[in-house]
């Protein structure tokens, strides 16, 4: 028999016959019980955040599921995943890490309800259980995302880390429950997949299951089951799309990835390149690309007058950062005799900024090959002088969103001329893509633009149509046709 006294100890107490009738010991257990209690909240509780943990909150959904069935009222669960604490993590030490993983604890604690549950998943996940919420679905979400908008308001504000400040964002996914034949699993599944849409639909966003977002998962799956395939069957080549400079000379194409697809036809990149980048499958497509380019650039470059023929490549973030990406290039142009000259990497800000360090290290060691770069979609993105000059480029693309609105829109017109001077100033070549009016063409011209890619001047076309552009192949320009 246990009991608690006044003085916060606990005692267990015991009763023998004796002589005198009956006699009671008395055990002080409190350092005992102390250490079951420790025991219990090690297996329930993150003895860092002192959030439950996956445990606990799997008890708790279970209880709350067979409970909110009965109510008539919806409960949701909400998916939290921090954004770049890795990141963080990884720079500032562990330690920092830890720091920032209590902080935002207590942050969400302070901003629920007593009666939510608030649970650590996992390194930098969070899952929130909120109860009794409106009986009719659609309230209920507003009521969920409401709670999700708070969260992020207070997971955002800055972190302040010993003199440093420090920013996250937060990806957030919903799910609805209600009726009691919803398990856990499937609940932790259907949040999972809107967190993963919401990181997908750009950091710091919310997103609330529903049944699309399964579909298209499946979808997406599919997709990539039948690239792969695609892949391996040799589907996948390029079209190349011709460059000119201003006085109408051919100076170089783009290779444009396309996929000939055996049901629907030619599928352009739109169609396949996430999902290539999401599975992995970008690295071997990038080589598919890189290789045939290479091929091409060699043989054309010999049929030109010119030396000043160059083809350029996409290069996808995944696929740069790739250990073997330099050796992937240096032997693409051995076995291809194509000049490394000749070659150009289209880059796009966001894959420059990832990891910078690196980046620079590799463009370097690709430099040192003779290959050269391009900035692809220029304008879009952080366009940081800062960073601009610490890269080894040699050209920039002012993208086709400016150049169709720079006729009509002073500022969009601004921007191009901006972006024309600053080349000049850093010593950059510059060339504007989508062109696709000779209204556009005259304003670039004014502008002192160097070179011009776009409908009005060729569209991309098959390897075996390019030859129509040359100046042995016949001279007349192809058909305007994708
Ligand atoms: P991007 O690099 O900005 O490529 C230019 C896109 O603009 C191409 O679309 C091209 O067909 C299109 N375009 C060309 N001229 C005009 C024009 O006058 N007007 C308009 N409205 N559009 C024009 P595409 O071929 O569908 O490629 C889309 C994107 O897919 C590319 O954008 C590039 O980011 C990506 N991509 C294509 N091939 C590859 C590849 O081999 N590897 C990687 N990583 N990405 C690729
Ligand atoms: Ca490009
Ligand atoms: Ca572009």
């Amino acid at each position: 028999q246990e009991y608690y006294p006044r003085t916060g100890r606990w005692f267990e107490a015991r009763a023998y016959p004796s002589e005198e009738g009956l006699a009671v010991y008395f055990r002080d257990i409190t350092q005992r019980k102390r250490a079951q209690e420790e025991i219990e909240f090690l297996a329930l509780y993150d003895p860092l955040t002192q959030l439950p943990n996956r445990r606990l909150l799997t008890d708790r959904l279970q209880h709350a599921l067979a409970t909110q069935g009965r109510s008539g009222r919806y409960g949701a669960v909400l998916f939290l995943d921090l954004d770049n604490f890795k990141t963080l993590n990884d720079t500032l030490g562990h330690e920092t890490g830890d720091k920032l993983l209590q902080e935002a604890a207590r942050r969400l604690t302070e901003a629920l309800r007593q009666s939510d549950t608030v649970a650590r998943f996992g390194g930098d996940e969070f899952v929130v259980v909120l109860a009794d919420l409106d009986g009719v679905a659609a309230a209920a979400a507003l009521q969920a995302e409401a709670v999700a908008d708070k969260i992020l308001a207070v997971l955002t504000r800055p972190y302040q880390l010993g003199e440093h400040q420090r920013h996250m964002t937060v990806s957030i996914g919903i799910t609805l429950f209600g009726s009691a034949d919803d398990s856990v699993d499937d609940l932790m599944q259907r949040v999972d997949l809107a967190m993963y849409q919401a990181k997908d639909a750009g950091r710091g966003t919310t997103r609330v299951y529903s049944p699309e977002m399964r579909a298209s998962m499946q979808a997406r799956v599919r997709l990539e089951a039948e690239l792969r395939e695609g892949l391996e069957r040799g589907e996948i080549t390029a079209h190349y799309q011709p460059q000119f400079d201003m006085a109408g000379r051919l100076i170089g194409a783009e290779a444009l990835a396309r996929w000939q697809h055996p049901r629907r036809g030619v599928v352009g990149p739109g169609e396949f390149i996430s999902a290539a980048e999401e599975s992995g499958l970008i690295l071997a497509l990038g080589e598919t690309v890189l290789r045939e380019a290479c091929a091409r650039l060699a043989d054309w470059a010999a049929r030109l007058p010119a030396a000043d023929f160059s083809v350029a490549v996409n290069v996808s973030a995944r696929q740069f950062h790739h250990p073997g990406f330099v050796e992937q290039v240096r032997r693409a142009l051995e076995e291809t005799r194509a000049a490394p000259q000749a070659l150009r990497l289209e880059l796009t800000e966001s894959l420059l900024l990832a990891d910078l360090d690196d980046t620079v290290a590799r463009m370097d060691q690709l430099k040192s090959i003779g290959v050269r770069f391009s900035l692809d979609d220029f304008g879009t993105g952080y366009s940081s002088l800062a960073y601009l000059k610490r890269l080894p480029l040699d050209q920039l693309k002012i993208d086709r969103v400016f150049v169709r609105d720079a006729v009509s829109n002073p500022n969009d017109a601004a921007i191009v001329r901006t972006i024309i001077l600053l080349a000049e100033s850093m010593g950059l070549g510059v060339i504007a893509e989508g062109v696709e009016t000779e209204a556009e063409r005259a304003m670039l011209e004014e502008y002192g633009c160097g070179a011009l890619q776009g409908y009005l001047l060729g569209a991309p076309v098959p390897a075996g149509e390019f030859q129509h552009f040359l100046p042995d192949g016949g001279g007349s320009v192809p058909p305007h046709s994708l």
